[in-house]
Protein backbone atom coordinates (compact mmCIF):
# COMPACT_ATOMS: atom_id res chain seq x y z
CA UNK A 1 0.00 0.00 0.00
CA UNK A 2 1.31 3.28 -1.03
CA UNK A 3 0.99 5.96 1.66
CA UNK A 4 -0.71 8.84 0.78
CA UNK A 5 1.13 12.30 1.08
CA UNK A 6 1.00 14.55 4.26
CA UNK A 7 -0.52 17.49 2.61
CA UNK A 8 -1.24 19.51 5.60
CA UNK A 9 -0.54 23.45 4.94
CA UNK A 10 0.85 24.15 8.18
CA UNK A 11 3.62 21.61 8.45
CA UNK A 12 6.71 23.08 7.34
CA UNK A 13 7.62 24.27 10.42
CA UNK A 14 7.53 21.00 11.97
CA UNK A 15 8.19 21.91 15.30
CA UNK A 16 7.05 25.31 15.27
CA UNK A 17 3.39 25.06 16.78
CA UNK A 18 1.02 27.96 18.54
CA UNK A 19 1.54 28.41 21.98
CA UNK A 20 -2.54 29.47 23.50
CA UNK A 21 -1.80 31.28 26.76
CA UNK A 22 -4.73 31.88 28.80
CA UNK A 23 -6.13 30.96 32.22
CA UNK A 24 -9.67 30.44 31.28
CA UNK A 25 -9.71 26.43 29.98
CA UNK A 26 -12.77 27.17 27.67
CA UNK A 27 -11.20 30.04 25.69
CA UNK A 28 -8.58 27.64 25.59
CA UNK A 29 -10.32 24.76 24.28
CA UNK A 30 -12.27 26.58 21.96
CA UNK A 31 -9.25 28.55 20.55
CA UNK A 32 -7.22 24.94 19.93
CA UNK A 33 -10.31 23.59 18.19
CA UNK A 34 -10.32 26.34 16.12
CA UNK A 35 -6.73 26.47 15.05
CA UNK A 36 -6.68 22.76 14.61
CA UNK A 37 -9.58 22.57 12.31
CA UNK A 38 -7.19 24.92 9.92
CA UNK A 39 -4.32 21.83 10.65
CA UNK A 40 -2.14 24.24 12.84
CA UNK A 41 0.00 22.63 15.33
CA UNK A 42 -1.35 24.08 18.41
CA UNK A 43 0.11 23.58 22.26
CA UNK A 44 -1.59 25.32 25.24
CA UNK A 45 -0.10 26.95 28.70
CA UNK A 46 -2.54 28.27 31.73
CA UNK A 47 -0.34 30.80 32.75
CA UNK A 48 2.32 33.33 31.92
CA UNK A 49 4.87 31.50 33.74
CA UNK A 50 3.88 28.41 32.43
CA UNK A 51 4.06 30.10 28.64
CA UNK A 52 7.48 31.39 29.73
CA UNK A 53 8.78 28.01 30.77
CA UNK A 54 7.71 26.04 27.43
CA UNK A 55 8.55 29.33 24.98
CA UNK A 56 12.36 28.51 26.05
CA UNK A 57 12.31 24.90 25.73
CA UNK A 58 10.44 24.61 22.59
CA UNK A 59 10.24 26.58 19.42
CA UNK A 60 6.71 28.73 18.22
CA UNK A 61 5.99 30.04 15.27
CA UNK A 62 3.23 32.72 16.83
CA UNK A 63 1.92 33.04 20.51
CA UNK A 64 -1.78 33.80 21.25
CA UNK A 65 -2.11 35.49 24.57
CA UNK A 66 -4.66 36.58 27.11
CA UNK A 67 -3.94 40.12 28.26
CA UNK A 68 -6.04 39.40 31.86
CA UNK A 69 -4.54 36.50 33.70
CA UNK A 70 -3.77 36.23 37.31
CA UNK A 71 -0.31 36.68 38.32
CA UNK A 72 1.96 37.72 35.08
CA UNK A 73 -0.74 39.33 33.00
CA UNK A 74 -0.11 39.42 29.01
CA UNK A 75 1.48 42.84 29.22
CA UNK A 76 4.15 41.27 31.33
CA UNK A 77 4.88 37.98 30.03
CA UNK A 78 5.46 39.71 26.29
CA UNK A 79 7.88 42.51 28.07
CA UNK A 80 9.15 39.14 29.35
CA UNK A 81 9.37 37.31 26.33
CA UNK A 82 11.46 40.57 24.77
CA UNK A 83 14.18 39.77 26.64
CA UNK A 84 15.39 36.28 25.81
CA UNK A 85 17.13 36.23 22.32
CA UNK A 86 15.04 32.64 21.76
CA UNK A 87 11.58 34.39 22.63
CA UNK A 88 12.26 37.70 21.50
CA UNK A 89 11.41 37.34 17.34
CA UNK A 90 8.12 35.14 18.00
CA UNK A 91 5.11 37.24 17.54
CA UNK A 92 2.93 38.06 19.34
CA UNK A 93 -1.48 38.61 19.58
CA UNK A 94 -3.01 39.81 22.43
CA UNK A 95 -6.50 38.74 22.85
CA UNK A 96 -8.44 40.89 25.37
CA UNK A 97 -12.14 40.91 26.54
CA UNK A 98 -11.77 44.23 28.78
CA UNK A 99 -8.77 46.40 28.03
CA UNK A 100 -10.18 47.59 24.60
CA UNK A 101 -9.20 51.14 24.86
CA UNK A 102 -6.56 53.03 23.28
CA UNK A 103 -4.33 52.88 26.03
CA UNK A 104 -3.92 49.24 26.51
CA UNK A 105 -3.82 48.69 22.78
CA UNK A 106 -0.86 50.78 22.62
CA UNK A 107 0.70 49.32 25.67
CA UNK A 108 0.15 45.88 23.95
CA UNK A 109 2.11 47.13 20.67
CA UNK A 110 4.97 48.30 22.83
CA UNK A 111 5.33 45.25 24.99
CA UNK A 112 6.14 44.25 21.75
CA UNK A 113 2.93 42.42 20.47
CA UNK A 114 2.10 42.10 16.68
CA UNK A 115 -1.71 42.82 17.24
CA UNK A 116 -4.04 43.02 19.30
CA UNK A 117 -7.40 41.53 18.75
CA UNK A 118 -10.95 42.06 20.85
CA UNK A 119 -13.77 39.84 22.12
CA UNK A 120 -15.92 38.50 21.05
CA UNK A 121 -13.45 36.90 18.42
CA UNK A 122 -14.34 37.03 14.77
CA UNK A 123 -12.86 33.35 13.99
CA UNK A 124 -12.18 34.15 10.15
CA UNK A 125 -10.69 37.74 11.08
CA UNK A 126 -8.39 35.86 13.93
CA UNK A 127 -7.52 32.93 11.08
CA UNK A 128 -6.66 35.48 8.59
CA UNK A 129 -4.41 36.96 11.08
CA UNK A 130 -3.01 33.61 12.27
CA UNK A 131 -2.23 32.84 8.91
CA UNK A 132 -0.63 36.05 8.21
CA UNK A 133 1.64 35.41 11.18
CA UNK A 134 2.41 32.27 10.66
CA UNK A 135 3.65 32.42 7.10
CA UNK A 136 5.35 35.69 7.84
CA UNK A 137 7.39 34.08 10.89
CA UNK A 138 8.01 30.83 8.72
CA UNK A 139 9.24 33.19 5.80
CA UNK A 140 11.41 34.87 8.26
CA UNK A 141 12.80 31.40 9.60
CA UNK A 142 13.52 30.22 6.11
CA UNK A 143 14.95 33.83 5.46
CA UNK A 144 17.44 33.32 8.74
CA UNK A 145 18.38 29.87 7.84
CA UNK A 146 19.61 31.00 3.98
CA UNK A 147 21.69 33.73 5.71
CA UNK A 148 23.04 31.46 8.36
CA UNK A 149 24.41 29.23 5.70
CA UNK A 150 25.29 31.80 3.67
CA UNK A 151 27.42 33.27 6.66
CA UNK A 152 28.90 29.63 6.62
CA UNK A 153 29.73 29.13 3.26
CA UNK A 154 31.40 32.57 3.21
CA UNK A 155 33.36 31.79 6.64
CA UNK A 156 34.22 28.11 4.72
CA UNK A 157 35.77 30.20 1.99
CA UNK A 158 37.59 32.64 3.82
CA UNK A 159 38.95 29.90 5.94
CA UNK A 160 39.77 27.41 2.57
CA UNK A 161 41.03 30.88 0.97
CA UNK A 162 43.65 31.04 4.24
CA UNK A 163 44.58 27.64 4.60
CA UNK A 164 45.54 27.76 0.39
CA UNK A 165 47.49 30.86 0.76
CA UNK A 166 49.43 29.14 4.00
CA UNK A 167 50.04 25.99 1.89
CA UNK A 168 51.18 27.70 -1.38
CA UNK A 169 53.43 29.71 1.26
CA UNK A 170 54.68 26.31 2.89
CA UNK A 171 54.74 24.94 -0.93
CA UNK A 172 57.24 28.03 -1.69
CA UNK A 173 59.39 27.95 1.13
CA UNK A 174 59.50 23.92 -0.11
CA UNK A 175 60.80 25.43 -3.37
CA UNK A 176 63.34 28.06 -1.87
CA UNK A 177 65.46 25.16 0.01
CA UNK A 178 65.64 23.06 -3.12
CA UNK A 179 69.21 22.93 -4.38
CA UNK A 180 67.85 23.34 -8.20
CA UNK A 181 66.35 26.16 -9.76
CA UNK A 182 62.29 25.97 -9.17
CA UNK A 183 59.25 27.52 -10.05
CA UNK A 184 55.40 27.37 -11.37
CA UNK A 185 53.90 28.30 -14.20
CA UNK A 186 50.22 29.02 -13.74
CA UNK A 187 47.56 28.21 -16.37
CA UNK A 188 47.35 30.93 -18.72
CA UNK A 189 51.67 29.58 -19.17
CA UNK A 190 53.35 32.74 -17.22
CA UNK A 191 55.73 32.00 -14.89
CA UNK A 192 54.42 32.39 -11.28
CA UNK A 193 57.22 32.00 -8.42
CA UNK A 194 60.89 31.73 -8.87
CA UNK A 195 62.88 30.57 -6.03
CA UNK A 196 66.28 32.52 -5.47
CA UNK A 197 68.44 30.10 -7.59
CA UNK A 198 66.85 31.54 -10.64
CA UNK A 199 67.67 34.42 -10.56
CA UNK A 200 71.79 32.54 -10.97
CA UNK A 201 70.29 31.98 -14.53
CA UNK A 202 67.89 34.74 -15.10
CA UNK A 203 67.86 38.79 -14.66
CA UNK A 204 63.72 38.46 -15.80
CA UNK A 205 61.27 36.09 -13.11
CA UNK A 206 59.36 36.16 -16.81
CA UNK A 207 62.19 34.59 -18.96
CA UNK A 208 63.41 31.05 -19.05
CA UNK A 209 67.57 31.49 -19.00
CA UNK A 210 69.18 31.68 -21.77
CA UNK A 211 69.95 28.25 -23.59
CA UNK A 212 72.91 27.37 -25.84
CA UNK A 213 72.26 27.87 -29.42
CA UNK A 214 72.64 24.59 -30.19
CA UNK A 215 70.05 23.42 -27.41
CA UNK A 216 65.87 23.13 -27.97
CA UNK A 217 63.97 26.28 -26.80
CA UNK A 218 62.27 26.31 -23.54
CA UNK A 219 59.70 28.12 -24.17
CA UNK A 220 58.66 26.76 -27.53
CA UNK A 221 59.04 23.40 -26.12
CA UNK A 222 56.90 24.16 -22.94
CA UNK A 223 54.12 25.59 -25.19
CA UNK A 224 54.11 22.22 -27.25
CA UNK A 225 53.28 20.11 -23.98
CA UNK A 226 50.86 22.37 -22.54
CA UNK A 227 48.88 22.01 -25.64
CA UNK A 228 49.01 18.23 -25.04
CA UNK A 229 48.95 18.56 -21.43
CA UNK A 230 52.05 16.29 -21.05
CA UNK A 231 55.12 16.48 -18.64
CA UNK A 232 58.64 18.04 -19.69
CA UNK A 233 61.59 16.48 -19.68
CA UNK A 234 64.69 17.39 -21.41
CA UNK A 235 68.41 18.11 -21.12
CA UNK A 236 69.53 22.09 -22.15
CA UNK A 237 72.46 23.92 -21.62
CA UNK A 238 71.70 27.45 -20.04
CA UNK A 239 73.79 30.31 -19.69
CA UNK A 240 75.11 31.43 -16.17
CA UNK A 241 74.63 34.85 -15.35
CA UNK A 242 77.88 35.26 -13.26
CA UNK A 243 80.51 33.22 -15.29
CA UNK A 244 78.86 33.43 -18.67
CA UNK A 245 79.17 30.00 -18.66
CA UNK A 246 76.62 27.42 -19.92
CA UNK A 247 75.63 24.12 -17.73
CA UNK A 248 73.77 21.17 -18.25
CA UNK A 249 70.77 20.90 -16.68
CA UNK A 250 68.05 18.32 -16.48
CA UNK A 251 64.28 20.40 -16.56
CA UNK A 252 61.46 18.66 -16.02
CA UNK A 253 58.16 20.24 -15.90
CA UNK A 254 55.21 18.81 -14.87
CA UNK A 255 51.28 19.36 -15.14
CA UNK A 256 49.82 20.11 -11.57
CA UNK A 257 45.68 19.07 -12.03
CA UNK A 258 43.06 19.64 -10.07
CA UNK A 259 39.10 18.54 -10.89
CA UNK A 260 40.70 17.02 -13.93
CA UNK A 261 41.88 20.16 -15.61
CA UNK A 262 45.33 21.72 -15.38
CA UNK A 263 45.81 23.88 -12.40
CA UNK A 264 49.88 25.31 -12.68
CA UNK A 265 52.54 23.66 -13.61
CA UNK A 266 56.05 22.83 -11.20
CA UNK A 267 58.88 23.08 -13.04
CA UNK A 268 63.01 22.01 -11.79
CA UNK A 269 66.27 22.38 -13.40
CA UNK A 270 68.58 20.49 -12.55
CA UNK A 271 72.41 20.94 -12.30
CA UNK A 272 73.86 18.02 -14.32
CA UNK A 273 77.30 18.89 -15.70
CA UNK A 274 79.24 17.45 -13.78
CA UNK A 275 77.80 13.89 -14.30
CA UNK A 276 77.63 15.02 -18.28
CA UNK A 277 81.43 15.57 -17.83
CA UNK A 278 81.54 12.35 -16.36
CA UNK A 279 79.57 10.67 -19.48
CA UNK A 280 81.58 12.05 -21.69
CA UNK A 281 85.56 11.08 -19.93
CA UNK A 282 83.50 7.58 -19.88
CA UNK A 283 82.55 7.74 -23.25
CA UNK A 284 85.53 8.27 -24.62
CA UNK A 285 87.64 5.98 -22.25
CA UNK A 286 85.11 3.16 -24.11
CA UNK A 287 85.47 4.68 -27.39
CA UNK A 288 89.61 4.66 -26.83
CA UNK A 289 89.76 0.79 -24.93
CA UNK A 290 87.55 -0.30 -27.57
CA UNK A 291 89.34 0.91 -30.75
CA UNK A 292 92.66 -0.01 -29.18
CA UNK A 293 91.26 -3.81 -28.65
CA UNK A 294 89.97 -3.81 -31.91
CA UNK A 295 93.67 -3.85 -33.86
CA UNK A 296 95.58 -6.63 -31.30
CA UNK A 297 91.79 -8.70 -30.96
CA UNK A 298 92.36 -8.83 -35.42
CA UNK A 299 95.49 -10.23 -35.12
CA UNK A 300 94.72 -12.97 -32.62
CA UNK A 301 92.14 -13.63 -35.06
CA UNK A 302 94.43 -14.01 -37.89
CA UNK A 303 96.30 -16.19 -36.33
CA UNK A 304 94.02 -18.50 -34.71
CA UNK A 305 92.48 -18.96 -37.79
CA UNK A 306 95.96 -19.96 -39.35
CA UNK A 307 96.40 -21.97 -36.87
CA UNK A 308 93.09 -24.10 -37.07
CA UNK A 309 93.90 -24.55 -40.70
CA UNK A 310 97.26 -26.20 -39.83
CA UNK A 311 95.71 -28.25 -37.22
CA UNK A 312 93.33 -29.95 -39.44
CA UNK A 313 95.58 -30.22 -42.52
CA UNK A 314 97.83 -32.11 -39.90
CA UNK A 315 94.97 -34.25 -39.07
CA UNK A 316 95.62 -32.51 -35.70
CA UNK A 317 91.67 -32.71 -35.22
CA UNK A 318 91.35 -32.75 -31.35
CA UNK A 319 93.33 -29.57 -31.15
CA UNK A 320 91.67 -28.08 -34.36
CA UNK A 321 88.62 -28.68 -31.82
CA UNK A 322 90.08 -26.36 -29.40
CA UNK A 323 91.19 -23.69 -32.25
CA UNK A 324 87.24 -23.43 -33.30
CA UNK A 325 86.10 -23.21 -29.54
CA UNK A 326 88.61 -19.78 -29.48
CA UNK A 327 87.77 -18.39 -32.60
CA UNK A 328 84.21 -18.84 -31.63
CA UNK A 329 85.15 -16.89 -28.28
CA UNK A 330 87.20 -14.21 -30.63
CA UNK A 331 83.73 -13.46 -32.66
CA UNK A 332 81.51 -12.95 -29.28
CA UNK A 333 84.55 -10.36 -28.24
CA UNK A 334 84.70 -9.11 -31.43
CA UNK A 335 80.36 -8.25 -31.14
CA UNK A 336 81.44 -6.68 -28.26
CA UNK A 337 84.11 -4.47 -28.51
CA UNK A 338 81.93 -3.53 -32.23
CA UNK A 339 78.84 -2.32 -30.30
CA UNK A 340 80.98 -0.59 -27.95
CA UNK A 341 82.39 1.58 -30.86
CA UNK A 342 78.93 2.07 -32.34
CA UNK A 343 78.16 3.33 -28.96
CA UNK A 344 80.69 6.06 -29.18
CA UNK A 345 79.85 6.68 -33.02
CA UNK A 346 76.14 7.52 -31.70
CA UNK A 347 77.46 9.53 -29.33
CA UNK A 348 80.26 11.52 -32.05
CA UNK A 349 77.04 11.58 -33.67
CA UNK A 350 79.29 9.25 -36.41
CA UNK A 351 77.13 6.37 -37.01
CA UNK A 352 76.56 7.02 -40.62
CA UNK A 353 73.86 4.97 -42.62
CA UNK A 354 73.42 3.75 -46.08
CA UNK A 355 70.60 3.43 -47.27
CA UNK A 356 69.60 1.72 -50.63
CA UNK A 357 66.54 0.18 -51.63
CA UNK A 358 67.21 -3.27 -50.91
CA UNK A 359 65.14 -6.75 -50.78
CA UNK A 360 63.68 -6.58 -46.75
CA UNK A 361 62.09 -10.42 -47.12
CA UNK A 362 65.81 -11.82 -48.51
CA UNK A 363 67.78 -10.32 -45.51
CA UNK A 364 64.81 -11.37 -43.12
CA UNK A 365 64.91 -14.99 -43.99
CA UNK A 366 68.91 -14.60 -44.45
CA UNK A 367 69.46 -14.01 -41.04
CA UNK A 368 67.01 -16.32 -39.79
CA UNK A 369 68.94 -18.98 -41.47
CA UNK A 370 72.27 -17.42 -39.61
CA UNK A 371 70.62 -17.57 -36.37
CA UNK A 372 69.54 -21.09 -36.05
CA UNK A 373 72.76 -22.30 -37.74
CA UNK A 374 75.02 -20.52 -35.40
CA UNK A 375 72.91 -20.55 -32.48
CA UNK A 376 74.37 -23.11 -29.21
CA UNK A 377 70.64 -24.02 -28.43
CA UNK A 378 69.47 -26.64 -31.40
CA UNK A 379 65.74 -26.73 -30.31
CA UNK A 380 65.06 -23.21 -31.13
CA UNK A 381 62.49 -22.72 -33.57
CA UNK A 382 62.02 -19.13 -35.62
CA UNK A 383 58.77 -19.11 -37.73
CA UNK A 384 57.92 -16.55 -40.41
CA UNK A 385 54.18 -15.57 -40.03
CA UNK A 386 52.02 -13.10 -42.56
CA UNK A 387 52.24 -11.59 -45.68
CA UNK A 388 55.89 -11.76 -48.01
CA UNK A 389 57.18 -8.34 -48.48
CA UNK A 390 56.94 -7.46 -52.12
CA UNK A 391 58.61 -4.39 -52.56
CA UNK A 392 61.74 -3.10 -52.19
CA UNK A 393 62.40 -0.75 -49.20
CA UNK A 394 65.50 2.12 -48.74
CA UNK A 395 67.72 0.75 -45.45
CA UNK A 396 70.92 0.03 -44.87
CA UNK A 397 71.31 -4.21 -44.84
CA UNK A 398 73.93 -4.05 -42.58
CA UNK A 399 72.79 -1.85 -39.61
CA UNK A 400 69.20 -3.53 -40.43
CA UNK A 401 70.76 -6.95 -39.66
CA UNK A 402 72.09 -6.02 -36.63
CA UNK A 403 69.07 -4.94 -35.61
CA UNK A 404 67.40 -7.89 -36.37
CA UNK A 405 69.91 -10.21 -34.92
CA UNK A 406 69.72 -8.19 -32.02
CA UNK A 407 65.81 -8.99 -31.60
CA UNK A 408 66.41 -12.34 -32.31
CA UNK A 409 69.28 -13.08 -29.81
CA UNK A 410 67.70 -11.37 -27.21
CA UNK A 411 64.04 -13.27 -27.80
CA UNK A 412 65.93 -16.66 -27.41
CA UNK A 413 68.18 -15.40 -24.72
CA UNK A 414 65.19 -14.17 -22.10
CA UNK A 415 63.30 -17.18 -22.89
CA UNK A 416 64.84 -20.55 -21.57
CA UNK A 417 62.22 -21.81 -20.70
CA UNK A 418 60.66 -21.44 -24.46
CA UNK A 419 62.12 -22.35 -27.71
CA UNK A 420 59.73 -20.30 -29.97
CA UNK A 421 59.92 -17.53 -31.61
CA UNK A 422 58.04 -15.84 -34.26
CA UNK A 423 59.30 -12.72 -37.01
CA UNK A 424 55.74 -11.11 -38.40
CA UNK A 425 55.79 -8.46 -41.25
CA UNK A 426 53.11 -6.07 -42.04
CA UNK A 427 53.14 -3.61 -44.76
CA UNK A 428 50.50 -0.98 -45.59
CA UNK A 429 50.88 2.40 -47.79
CA UNK A 430 53.63 4.01 -45.81
CA UNK A 431 55.76 1.72 -43.98
CA UNK A 432 56.47 -1.98 -43.32
CA UNK A 433 56.45 -3.24 -39.58
CA UNK A 434 58.65 -5.90 -38.40
CA UNK A 435 58.29 -7.79 -35.37
CA UNK A 436 59.87 -10.42 -32.84
CA UNK A 437 57.85 -11.92 -30.37
CA UNK A 438 58.84 -14.34 -27.79
CA UNK A 439 57.40 -16.52 -25.05
CA UNK A 440 60.03 -15.62 -21.98
CA UNK A 441 60.20 -13.78 -18.96
CA UNK A 442 59.15 -10.10 -20.56
CA UNK A 443 59.58 -7.25 -19.13
CA UNK A 444 57.13 -5.04 -16.42
CA UNK A 445 55.33 -2.39 -17.90
CA UNK A 446 57.17 0.55 -15.74
CA UNK A 447 60.82 -0.52 -17.23
CA UNK A 448 59.73 -1.14 -21.23
CA UNK A 449 60.18 2.32 -22.14
CA UNK A 450 63.73 2.56 -20.53
CA UNK A 451 65.15 -1.22 -22.47
CA UNK A 452 66.03 1.44 -25.55
CA UNK A 453 68.42 3.81 -23.29
CA UNK A 454 72.21 3.22 -23.06
CA UNK A 455 73.72 0.47 -20.86
CA UNK A 456 70.24 0.37 -19.58
CA UNK A 457 69.40 -3.83 -18.34
CA UNK A 458 66.05 -4.75 -16.31
CA UNK A 459 66.98 -5.49 -13.16
CA UNK A 460 65.41 -8.59 -12.17
CA UNK A 461 66.96 -10.39 -15.01
CA UNK A 462 70.80 -9.16 -15.34
CA UNK A 463 72.12 -11.43 -12.95
CA UNK A 464 70.78 -14.26 -14.32
CA UNK A 465 71.70 -13.36 -18.87
CA UNK A 466 75.31 -11.96 -19.79
CA UNK A 467 74.87 -8.53 -21.24
CA UNK A 468 75.56 -4.96 -21.70
CA UNK A 469 72.59 -2.94 -22.15
CA UNK A 470 73.68 -1.36 -25.34
CA UNK A 471 72.28 -3.51 -28.30
CA UNK A 472 68.63 -1.75 -27.66
CA UNK A 473 70.08 1.53 -27.45
CA UNK A 474 71.91 0.90 -30.81
CA UNK A 475 68.92 -0.69 -32.34
CA UNK A 476 66.90 2.66 -31.61
CA UNK A 477 69.67 4.80 -33.19
CA UNK A 478 69.66 3.06 -36.25
CA UNK A 479 65.58 2.65 -36.86
CA UNK A 480 65.65 6.48 -35.64
CA UNK A 481 68.22 7.32 -38.62
CA UNK A 482 66.20 5.35 -40.94
CA UNK A 483 63.24 7.53 -40.11
CA UNK A 484 61.06 4.62 -38.33
CA UNK A 485 59.98 4.10 -34.98
CA UNK A 486 60.97 1.35 -32.71
CA UNK A 487 59.13 -0.11 -29.61
CA UNK A 488 57.49 -3.25 -27.63
CA UNK A 489 54.93 -4.47 -26.05
CA UNK A 490 55.33 -6.88 -23.12
CA UNK A 491 53.89 -9.11 -20.19
CA UNK A 492 55.79 -10.37 -17.69
CA UNK A 493 56.07 -14.15 -17.47
CA UNK A 494 53.84 -14.29 -21.17
CA UNK A 495 56.49 -12.55 -23.68
CA UNK A 496 57.72 -9.60 -25.73
CA UNK A 497 56.87 -8.46 -28.71
CA UNK A 498 59.69 -6.02 -29.89
CA UNK A 499 58.74 -4.40 -33.76
CA UNK A 500 60.45 -1.92 -35.84
CA UNK A 501 58.99 -0.05 -39.01
CA UNK A 502 60.89 1.55 -41.97
CA UNK A 503 59.37 4.14 -44.05
CA UNK A 504 58.69 2.90 -47.45
CA UNK A 505 59.61 6.06 -49.55
P1 LIG B 1 71.48 -6.87 -23.14
O1 LIG B 1 70.57 -7.94 -23.60
O2 LIG B 1 72.87 -7.01 -23.65
O3 LIG B 1 71.42 -6.65 -21.67
P2 LIG B 1 69.83 -5.04 -24.71
O4 LIG B 1 70.05 -3.57 -24.95
O5 LIG B 1 69.72 -5.89 -25.91
O6 LIG B 1 71.01 -5.47 -23.75
O7 LIG B 1 68.53 -5.18 -23.84
C1 LIG B 1 68.35 -4.33 -22.73
C2 LIG B 1 67.54 -5.03 -21.64
O8 LIG B 1 66.20 -5.24 -22.09
C3 LIG B 1 68.06 -6.43 -21.32
O9 LIG B 1 69.07 -6.37 -20.33
C4 LIG B 1 66.82 -7.12 -20.82
O10 LIG B 1 66.65 -6.84 -19.46
C5 LIG B 1 65.69 -6.46 -21.60
N1 LIG B 1 65.24 -7.25 -22.76
C6 LIG B 1 65.61 -7.09 -24.05
N2 LIG B 1 64.97 -7.98 -24.84
C7 LIG B 1 64.16 -8.70 -24.04
C8 LIG B 1 63.25 -9.79 -24.25
N3 LIG B 1 63.00 -10.27 -25.47
N4 LIG B 1 62.59 -10.29 -23.19
C9 LIG B 1 62.81 -9.81 -21.95
N5 LIG B 1 63.67 -8.80 -21.67
C10 LIG B 1 64.36 -8.26 -22.70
Amino acid sequence: MVNKPDTKPYQTILYCMILIVDDNQNNIYSLKKLLESHDFPVDTANSGEEALGKALKNNYALIILDVQMPGMDGFEVAETFSGYSKTKEIPIIFLSAVNTDKRFITRGYNSGGMDYVTKPIDPEILMLKVKTFYNLQENNLAMKKTQQSLELEVKGRREAQIFMKSEIDHFHLMLEALPQIAFTINEDGFISFVNRKWYEYSESDQQFPETHPDDLNIEDEFQRCRKKGKPLELEARIKNLDSGDFRYHLLRMSPVYQDEKINNWVGTFTDIEDQKKMEKEKDEFLSIASHELKTPLTSIKAYIQLLDRKLKINNNLTEAVYAGKALDQIEKLNTLITDLLDVSKIENGKLKINKKPSDLEKLIHNTIDTILQTHDNPNVKIDRHIGKINQLVPFDAIRIEQVLINFLTNAIKYSPENNQVIVTTFVDDDEVKVSVTDFGIGIPEFKQDAVFRKFYRVEESSVQFQGMGIGLYICAEIIKQHHGTIGLSSKVEEGSTFYFTLPLN
